[in-house]
């Protein structure tokens, strides 16, 4: 099992978690913080600070592409990547 207590924070990425359903699962997290077309009211995030219709860039690609391989360059086992918002980690 992987231990996160260890792990590098990283600006986009996060895990591996173990999930029942999917095995380790590596989150990915490239959007700010609930930047979001709705604010549901179920959503884990609470209600939206920024709501935004726009298609644009919120994260350089390299710097997300190099996160993820150096975390799965590190971690035994991955099984999945995920990608989701979730609450800002930085
Ligand atoms: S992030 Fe939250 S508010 Fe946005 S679509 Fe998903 S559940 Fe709804």
């Amino acid at each position: 099992m992987s231990d996160n207590s260890n792990m590098k924070q990283f600006k986009y990425v996060f895990g591996p978690v173990p999930s029942r359903r999917l095995g380790y699962s590596l989150g990915i997290n490239n959007i700010p913080y609930k930047v979001c077309s709705y604010s549901c009211i179920y959503c884990q995030l609470g209600k939206t600070i920024k709501y935004s219709v726009e298609r644009k860039s919120y994260s350089d690609p390299e710097s997300v592409r190099k996160e993820i391989e150096f975390v799965i360059g590190k971690e035994a086992r991955i099984d999945i990547l995920h990608l989701y918002p979730m609450e800002s980690q930085h």
